[in-house]
């Protein structure tokens, strides 16, 4: 049976890179899915730099670095604590 090489390694860089500049563009990708994540769903970044949603996450063994919430984009509208000048 032949057996296609299925993991590409160039590849595999090639989505983490993406995945590092999608989050740096404010605006990340599920590496899993493909999916760009609404405003307000956390995504998940693992220790590779692979951004993954909330709905991918529990496929994953791995537990991720950290978590992020997506921002959407009319950020002027969240809700900021009013700084006062006394
Ligand atoms: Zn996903």
């Amino acid at each position: 049976m032949p057996s296609p090489s299925a993991h590409d390694p160039s590849l595999e860089h090639e989505l983490m890179r993406k995945a590092i500049f999608a989050l740096d563009a404010g605006q990340p990708r599920c590496t899993d899915c493909r999916r760009t994540p609404l405003a307000g769903e956390r995504v998940h970044v693992y220790d590779d730099g692979r951004v993954v949603c909330e709905l991918c996450r529990p496929r994953r063994s791995e537990e991720p670095i950290r978590c992020e919430r997506v921002h959407g984009p009319e950020r002027g509208q969240t809700v900021r604590p009013a700084v006062r000048v006394a």
